[in-house]
C-alpha cells in the first residue's frame, strides 16, 4: 500500500474501509458529501457523514409500480441500483428563490436572490445519473442562455461514480449505451468486489483526493473480474429499449391507438416527470406574505403532466392525458435529439418504479413499434 499520487487513468485498488479516507480527504477540501443513505422506506441521497450513514448490506428489488428495501446476505457498501432521488434535486433544488420585492415609499425594490454556491461530492453515482447530468449540462448550459445557479452548483461539483454490477430489474442503460459502466467526467470511478474497491482515477481533483488514500496499483485478477463483471451486468439488465429507429417511429405514430390505451391507465400525477433524472421543467411562482409587502418569487419543479402546465394564453394545448403522455415520450425519445442532440432518457427505469400503475416506457415503445 502506499500515499503516493495515482496518475489520471490509473486503475488502483483500496481495501474498503479505505473509502473513510476518501471521505475524510472530500471533508477536508471544503466538499459536503451527498450519498446515498436509508430514509422514507428507500435509499435516497442525502447529506452524509461517513461510512456509517451509507445502505451498508441494504438492495433494493424493483418491478413497475414495485419498490422494496431488503436485507442482503453480504456487506456490500453499494449493492442496490437508483432510488427515487436523483442528482438533479442538488444540482437543480425542487425549490430555488430567484428574488424578493418589498413595497418601499410608494414603490418598490428587487433583491435578487444570491448565495454562496453548495460544494458538493455526490457519492455513488451510476452511469446512467452521470448522462443524466451531462444532458442537464446541455439543458441548463448549452444554449444562448445559461443558469447562473446550475452552472455555479455543477462547476464545484465532485463525482465519485459507482459503476453497477447487479442491474435492477426496471434497468435499460445498456440500451441506452449509458451504463452499466460510468463514462467519462467522473472524478473517481469505483466498482466494488467482494473484498476490495477498483477505483479509476478520473481528474486532477480525484488524483488529489487520493493522495491521502492507501491504495495499490489494481492487479491484474481485480481488472479481470470487474470487466467480467461489468460485461455480466450488461447482459442481465431487466429492461431493454430498441433504439434504432427512434425517433422517427414516435413522429410517424402520433395518432397511434396505443397513445388512448397509455391514457386509460395514466393517472397524469406526474411521478414519472419528478423522478427522472433529466426532467426539467420548471414554473415560476410568486408566494407574498399576507399583508402584501413582501414577494418571494421562486422556481419550483413542474410537470408536461400538470393541466396548468400546458396552459398557453387563454386555452390548454394538451387539455387530455393521451396527449400529455404522448407529449412526455416523444419528447424524451424524439423532440429531445432535435433540441439536444442526444435522446432525454438514460434508461434509469425510475419513471417505471415509481409510476403508481407500472406504465412502463419500454413497454409502450414495444407496443408502439409493434402494432404498426
Ligand atoms: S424516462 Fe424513465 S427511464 Fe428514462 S431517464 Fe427518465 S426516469 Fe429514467
Ligand atoms: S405515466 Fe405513471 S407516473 Fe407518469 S403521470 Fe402517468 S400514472 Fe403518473
Amino acid at each position: 500500500m502506499t500515499e503516493l499520487t495515482p496518475d489520471i487513468g490509473a486503475y488502483v485498488s483500496i481495501d474498503k474501509e479505505a473509502l473513510e479516507s476518501i471521505f475524510r480527504g472530500l471533508k477536508q477540501e471544503g466538499y459536503t458529501l451527498i450519498g446515498p443513505t436509508l430514509g422514507e422506506g428507500a435509499i435516497v441521497y442525502d447529506e452524509i457523514d461517513g461510512m456509517d450513514d451509507l445502505p451498508i448490506g441494504w438492495t433494493d428489488r424493483q418491478e413497475a409500480a414495485t419498490y422494496r428495501l431488503h436485507r442482503r446476505d453480504d456487506q456490500a457498501v453499494f449493492g442496490y441500483v437508483v432510488g427515487p432521488h436523483s442528482w438533479k434535486r442538488f444540482l437543480f433544488p425542487p425549490v430555488q428563490k430567484l428574488m424578493t420585492i418589498r413595497k418601499q415609499n410608494g414603490s418598490f425594490s428587487v433583491e435578487p436572490h444570491v448565495e454562496e454556491p453548495p460544494r458538493y461530492a455526490f457519492i455513488g453515482v451510476r452511469g446512467c445519473e452521470l448522462q443524466a447530468i451531462h444532458i442537464q449540462d446541455r439543458v441548463f448550459l448549452g444554449g444562448p442562455y445559461q443558469d447562473p445557479d446550475y452552472k455555479a452548483r455543477r462547476q464545484l461539483a465532485f463525482v465519485l461514480a459507482v459503476n453497477c454490477t447487479e442491474p435492477g430489474a426496471t434497468c435499460f442503460c445498456a440500451s441506452m449505451d449509458t451504463g452499466p459502466k460510468a463514462g467519462p467526467g467522473f472524478d473517481l470511478g469505483l466498482t466494488e468486489l467482494d473484498d476490495v474497491f477498483v477505483i479509476e482515477v478520473g481528474s486532477e481533483m480525484g488524483r488529489r483526493i487520493m493522495s491521502g488514500v492507501r491504495w495499490r496499483p489494481a492487479g491484474a485478477f481485480e481488472l479481470q473480474t470487474m470487466r467480467e463483471r461489468l460485461t455480466q451486468a450488461e447482459k442481465s439488465m431487466g429492461r431493454h429499449m430498441d433504439i434504432s429507429d427512434l425517433p422517427a417511429l414516435l413522429y410517424q405514430n402520433l395518432e397511434h391507438p396505443r397513445w388512448d390505451q397509455v391514457a386509460e391507465r395514466c393517472l397524469s400525477c406526474a411521478n414519472c416527470t419528478m423522478v427522472c433524472p433529466t426532467c426539467f421543467c420548471s414554473d415560476v411562482q410568486e408566494v407574498s406574505d399576507l399583508l402584501g409587502e413582501t414577494n418571494e418569487r421562486v422556481r419550483v419543479w413542474d410537470s408536461c403532466f400538470s393541466l396548468q402546465f400546458s396552459h398557453v394564453h387563454g386555452g390548454n394545448i394538451r387539455p387530455h392525458v393521451r396527449s400529455r403522455y404522448r407529449q412526455w415520450m416523444t419528447h424524451k425519445l424524439a423532440s429531445w435529439v432535435d433540441q439536444f442532440g442526444t435522446l432525454g432518457c438514460v434508461g434509469c427505469g425510475r419513471c417505471i418504479t415509481w409510476c403508481p400503475v407500472g406504465i412502463d416506457i419500454t413497454e409502450e415503445i414495444t407496443a408502439i413499434r409493434g402494432e404498426v
